[in-house]
C-alpha cells in the first residue's frame, strides 16, 4: 500500500521510524544503503563530445574549408609554401578548439563551485533532538521539521501540519498554493496525495512534521531531473551580443578578404597566391575565440564576486549588475546588523531604561511574560551545542522576559497566529496555571485598536484616548532614536474556540524599543553608491519614524523632506503616481508588506530603471523573479526566496550588493579593454598586404605570422585583460546606459584608427629600415627565402608584438594614465596573469626570430639587436600618444561633471 493511503502510525513503522525521527547510528547505515539524498548531475552531454563540437561549430568549418583550399593550391601550384599555410590553419583549428573548449570547461566548473558554496540546510530529528543538518544527509525514515518558505528536500509524508501549504510549482508548473495534512487519505496518484510533500516543492505557509520516505534520485523530483537536466541556461544579453558581434566581425573579414582578392586580381598577381592571402586575411580576423573568453571573464567575474560573499546563480546576473540604477535594499538585516537589543521599555506611562532595577520588575511584569512566550523560535542541536532558531528580535525578547522570574510554572503552548508583513502581528496561546492566556505582541499601531484595557500603575484599566495619544507619542519618541518599537499585549481566554478573532478585547502591556545598529561598512558603501550614481531605496515593515532615523544615521537620507511612502499610501497610488512618486530624488517606503515589493519593482522598470532587489521570505519571491537583479539573504532567507533569486549574499550585507556591482561594472570594462587589444592588430596585419599590393615591395607580413599573431602572441595578455580587478574608478561613473553596445564607436575609432595605425606605422617601418640596412633598392623583388626578406618580414613581426606589449599596457584602462594604473594600489603587480601574459607573449616571439623551428615555420631570420632597439621608440610613442589621449578624455570628463549640476 502506498503510505499516503497509511495512517501516521502505520506509515512510521513502515519505514521503521518513530516520531522521534531515527537514531544517528540507524541513520548513517541507512545512508550507506540508500545514498547521499542529492540529484545528481546528469552530465548534458560527454566531454568529448563538447570538446569535438569545438572543431565543427560555423567558423571552424570556414577554417576547414581554407584549409582544404590551401592543400588544393599546394597540389596545383607546388613549391610555393601553401601546404605550410594548410598546416598552419589546421594548428589554429586545433588550438582554438582547445583553447575555447578549456574556457568554456573552466567557466562551467566555477559555476558549478558556487553552487557547493550554499547547501540547503534542514531541522531534522535525530536521537530524538532537532538538529540542522545538511540536506544531502537525509535518509528514508528520518522525520524532518518544515516551515514556511523551506524547499522540501525530500519526498515526505507528512504526519504533523498546522496551516501547512505548499506550492507545486516546479513540479507540476501550477501555482496555486495546496494545503497539505497528517491525515491518510486514498489518492493514488502521489502528486495529488494531500498528506505528501514531495522533493523541490516549497512550504508557502504554516509548518509542521514530516516522515521522510524518499531520497535523491528516487524523488519525484530525481525523476523529473533524469528527463529534464540535459536543457542548459540559455545565453545572457551580453553573450548574445558577442556571438552577434562575431558573426559580424567574420563577415566584415570575408569582405575585407574578397576584396584584396578583388584588387589583386585586378592587379594580375598569380591566381591561387591571390586566393590564399584572401584566405588568410580571413582567418586572421575571425574572432573565433571571443565568445569563450567573455563567458569565462564572467565566470571569473562570479568567483571575484564569490569572495566578495555574493554568489551568481545566473550568468547574466553579472552583467545586470554592472547596470543596475536602482538598489531596492531591505532594512532589517541588510542595512542593520540584525543583532537586537532591548534599549527602554515603555510600562505603566513611564519610559523605563535597561537593565531594569529589580523593584521595577514587577511593576513589568506582565510586558515580561508576553516578551518571554510570545515567539516562534526553535531550539536546534547543531553539533553538541544547542543553538537557537529565528528572529533576532524575538531572541532579544525572550532574553528580556527571562528576568522576570525563573520560577515560570509551565506555559504549554497550544496554538499560534503567526506573524506575516502583512498582519504585523502574532500570537501565541498557553495553558498555564492560572488559565489559558493569548499573549500578541506587534507594530503598535496596529495593537492599539485592539486593545480595550491598559496596565498601569494603578492595576488594569479601560484604554481612554489619552493613554491612546500618550502611548502614540511614546512610540514616536522611541522611534525617533531609531529604535525598532513592539506593543505587547495579553488577554484570558476562557473555553472559547481558537479563533484569530481572539486577538481583539486586549490588555495593553505597554511598548519594547530594540536596537538594531546599522553595519558600520554600510555608510561607506552608501557613499559608493551616491557616487556611482546608483539610487538606493530601502522599502521596511517598519514604522517610517524608525526607517528615517536609521536611513540618516547610514547616510541613505541626507535631504530635509525625503518622500515617505506608507504601506497604505502605495496601495492607493495608482501606476503613474507611484512613478511620478519615484521621482522624488530621496524616497522610502516604510511599513509596507512584502508583496508591495513587486510593485514598486515594476513601477521602477517602467521607468527604464535597471533594479535590484533584496528579499528573504516566501512573500519576496515575485519581486525577486521580476527585478532585473534579485538578490537573496543566506543567512536570514528562506529557501524560497533563494530559489527565486539571481544572486545569494550569503552575508547578508548590503556592502556587498555594492561590491557585486562593482565587480560587474568591471567585468564589463574589462571585455571592453580586451576587445580594443584583439581589434588593434587587425589593422598592423592588413596594412602590409595593403602596401605589397599598392608599392613595388615583397609581402612585409606573411599569413602564418599573422595567424602568430592572434592566435599566438594575442592570447594569453587578451585573456589578462579579462581578469584585471576592478578599478576604483569604475564606482565613481554613472552606470552604464542600458542600450550601450559592447562596441561602440569611440572604441572602434581608438583601436583601429588609433592604436592599430601606430603599430602599423612600427611595423612598415621596422620592414624598410631592416631592408635598407640590408641594401635593399627599393622595388627590387626579393625570393621567398632570401634571408634579408626573412630578416625583414621577422622584424615586421616582431615590431608589432612589442607594440602590442604596450598597447595591454594602455588598454589597462580606458582613460587613466599609465602612472596610475602602474602605480595606484599597484595595479600592475595586481594583476599577475598580465604580467604573465606579457613574458609568454615576448617569449614566443623569441622562439619564432630565434630558434631553426621558428624561423622555418614562420619564415623568419634572426634579428640584430638594432632592430628591436629601432622598435623602442615606436613603443614608447604609442604610449606617450594614449598618455596625451587619455589626458584629454579625463579632461572632458570633468569638464561634464562641472557641467552637470548647473544642468540639473
Ligand atoms: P523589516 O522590513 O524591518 O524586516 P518586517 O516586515 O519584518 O520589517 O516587520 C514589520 C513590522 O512587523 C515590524 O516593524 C514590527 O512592528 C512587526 N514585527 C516584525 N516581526 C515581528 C514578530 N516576530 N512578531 C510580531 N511583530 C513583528
Ligand atoms: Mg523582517
Amino acid at each position: 500500500m502506498h503510505i499516503s493511503h497509511l495512517s501516521t502510525r502505520d506509515a512510521l513503522g513502515s519505514l521503521h521510524s518513530s516520531s522521534g525521527g531515527l537514531s544517528s547510528t540507524e541513520a548513517q547505515r541507512r545512508k550507506a544503503e540508500f545514498g547521499a539524498n542529492r540529484i545528481e548531475k546528469i552530465r548534458g552531454e560527454a566531454l568529448w563530445r563538447q570538446l569535438a563540437r569545438e572543431f565543427v561549430h560555423f567558423f571552424a568549418l570556414v577554417l576547414w574549408l581554407a584549409a582544404g583550399m590551401a592543400f588544393f593550391a599546394d597540389y596545383q601550384a607546388p613549391g610555393e609554401g601553401m601546404a605550410t599555410l594548410g598546416w598552419a590553419i589546421i594548428g589554429v583549428i586545433l588550438i582554438n578548439g582547445v583553447f575555447s573548449f578549456w574556457q568554456a570547461y573552466r567557466a562551467e566548473r566555477a559555476m558549478a563551485a558556487l553552487t557547493r558554496l550554499l547547501p540547503q540546510q534542514v531541522t531534522v530529528l535525530r536521537d530524538g533532538h532537532a538538529r540542522r543538518l545538511d540536506a544531502e544527509q537525509l535518509v528514508p525514515g528520518d522525520v524532518v521539521l518544515v516551515q514556511e518558505g523551506d524547499s522540501v528536500p525530500a519526498d515526505c509524508r507528512v504526519i504533523e501540519a498546522d496551516g501547512l501549504r505548499v506550492s507545486l510549482a516546479t513540479v507540476t508548473g501550477e501555482s496555486l498554493a495546496r494545503s497539505r495534512s497528517a491525515d491518510a487519505c486514498d489518492e493514488a496518484d502521489v502528486l495529488a496525495a494531500a498528506n505528501v510533500l514531495l522533493a523541490g516543492t516549497a512550504v508557502v505557509a504554516g509548518h509542521g512534521r514530516a516522515l521522510v520516505f524518499a531520497t535523491g534520485m528516487r524523488t519525484e523530483f530525481g525523476k523529473i531531473a533524469r528527463l529534464t537536466q540535459a536543457g542548459h541556461e540559455g545565453h545572457s544579453p551580453l553573450q548574445l551580443e558577442i556571438i552577434r558581434l562575431s558573426r559580424q566581425l567574420a563577415l566584415l573579414s570575408v569582405a575585407i578578404g574578397a576584396a584584396f582578392f578583388l584588387i589583386g586580381h585586378l592587379l594580375g598577381l598569380p591566381f591561387w597566391g591571390n586566393l590564399l592571402f584572401a584566405i588568410g586575411i580571413i582567418v586572421a580576423n575571425i574572432p573565433e575565440g571571443l565568445l569563450p573568453s567573455v563567458t569565462l571573464a564572467l565566470a571569473m567575474a562570479t568567483q571575484r564576486m564569490a569572495r566578495h560573499h555574493a554568489l551568481i546563480r545566473h550568468l547574466p546576473a553579472v552583467e545586470a549588475l554592472g547596470a543596475a540604477t536602482v538598489i531596492c535594499t531591505d532594512k532589517t538585516g541588510t542595512l542593520t546588523v540584525n543583532r537586537m537589543t532591548v534599549r527602554q521599555l515603555w510600562v505603566a506611562g513611564e519610559a523605563l531604561d535597561l537593565p531594569l532595577p529589580a523593584e521595577l520588575l514587577e511593576r513589568c511584569r506582565p510586558l515580561l511574560d508576553v516578551a518571554r512566550h510570545c515567539h516562534s523560535l526553535r531550539e536546534v542541536s547543531e553539533g553538541t551545542r544547542l543553538s537557537v532558531l529565528g528572529d533576532p528580535m524575538e531572541v532579544a525578547l525572550v532574553e528580556l522576559g527571562r528576568q522576570a522570574r525563573d520560577d515560570a510554572g509551565h506555559a504549554t503552548r497550544v496554538h499560534e497566529f503567526p506573524f506575516d508583513t502583512a498582519r504585523r502581528r502574532m500570537s501565541t496561546v498557553h495553558d498555564l496555571a492560572e488559565g489559558r492566556l493569548l499573549y500578541c505582541k506587534g507594530a503598535p499601531e496596529v495593537l492599539l485598536p485592539l486593545c480595550s484595557q491598559v496596565l498601569t500603575r494603578e492595576g488594569v484599566q479601560p484604554l481612554d484616548e489619552t493613554q491612546r495619544e500618550r502611548l502614540r507619542q511614546a512610540q514616536e519618541e522611541m522611534a525617533a532614536r531609531g529604535l525598532r518599537v513592539l506593543a505587547l499585549a495579553w488577554r484570558r481566554v476562557d473555553g472559547e474556540a481558537l479563533r484569530i478573532e481572539l486577538e481583539s478585547e486586549l490588555i495593553h502591556a505597554g511598548l519594547v524599543g530594540i536596537e538594531d545598529p546599522p553595519r558600520p561598512e554600510v555608510a561607506e558603501a552608501m557613499r559608493r553608491c551616491h557616487g556611482a550614481g546608483i539610487q538606493v531605496i530601502m522599502l521596511t515593515g517598519d514604522h517610517p519614524v524608525t526607517a528615517c532615523a536609521i536611513a540618516r544615521e547610514i547616510g541613505l537620507l541626507r535631504g530635509e523632506t525625503p518622500r515617505v511612502i506608507s504601506g497604505h499610501e502605495l496601495h492607493h497610488l495608482s501606476e503613474s503616481q507611484l512613478q511620478f512618486a519615484l521621482d522624488a530624488p530621496e524616497v522610502l517606503f516604510a511599513r509596507v508588506t512584502a508583496d508591495q515589493k513587486l510593485l514598486v519593482v515594476e513601477a521602477l522598470q517602467r521607468k527604464g530603471q535597471v533594479v535590484a532587489v533584496t528579499g528573504d521570505g516566501v512573500n519576496d519571491a515575485p519581486a525577486l523573479k521580476r527585478a532585473d537583479i534579485g538578490i537573496a539573504m543566506g543567512i536570514g532567507g528562506t529557501d524560497v526566496a533563494r530559489e527565486a533569486a539571481d544572486m545569494v549574499l550569503l552575508d547578508d550585507n548590503f556592502a556587498s550588493i555594492v561590491k557585486a556591482v562593482e565587480e560587474g561594472r568591471a567585468v564589463y570594462a574589462n571585455i571592453r579593454k580586451f576587445l580594443t587589444y584583439i581589434l588593434s592588430s587587425n589593422i598592423p596585419e592588413l596594412v602590409p598586404y595593403l602596401a605589397f599590393v599598392l608599392l613595388p615591395i615583397p609581402l612585409p607580413l606573411t599569413i602564418i605570422q599573422i595567424l602568430a599573431v592572434d592566435l599566438g602572441t594575442d592570447m594569453l595578455p587578451a585573456l589578462a585583460l579579462g581578469a584585471e580587478r576592478a578599478d576604483p574608478q569604475v564606482m565613481q561613473r554613472p552606470p552604464r546606459p542600458r542600450g550601450e553596445r559592447l562596441l561602440s564607436w569611440p572604441l572602434l575609432a581608438r583601436a583601429y584608427l588609433f592604436l592599430g595605425v601606430c603599430e602599423a606605422l612600427a611595423a612598415m617601418s621596422l620592414f624598410f629600415l631592416v631592408l635598407a640596412w640590408g641594401g635593399w633598392d627599393y622595388g627590387t623583388p626579393l625570393a621567398r627565402l632570401d634571408p634579408l626578406y626573412l630578416q625583414a618580414t621577422g622584424a615586421c613581426l616582431a615590431a608589432i608584438v612589442v607594440m602590442q606589449v604596450a598597447n595591454v599596457l594602455a588598454c589597462r584602462s580606458p582613460s587613466e594614465s599609465l602612472l596610475t594604473t602602474g602605480v595606484r594600489g599597484n595595479r600592475l603587480g595586481g594583476n599577475p596573469l598580465l604580467l604573465w601574459g606579457i613574458a609568454c607573449e615576448l617569449l614566443l616571439i623569441g622562439a619564432i626570430i630565434y630558434t631553426p623551428w621558428g624561423q622555418t615555420l614562420f619564415g623568419t631570420a634572426a634579428l640584430p639587436a638594432a632592430a628591436w632597439l629601432a622598435m623602442l621608440p615606436f613603443a614608447a610613442a604609442l604610449l606617450l600618444l594614449e598618455e596625451l589621449r587619455k589626458c584629454w578624455v579625463r579632461r572632458q570628463a570633468r569638464a561634464a561633471a562641472n557641467a552637470a549640476p548647473t544642468a540639473d
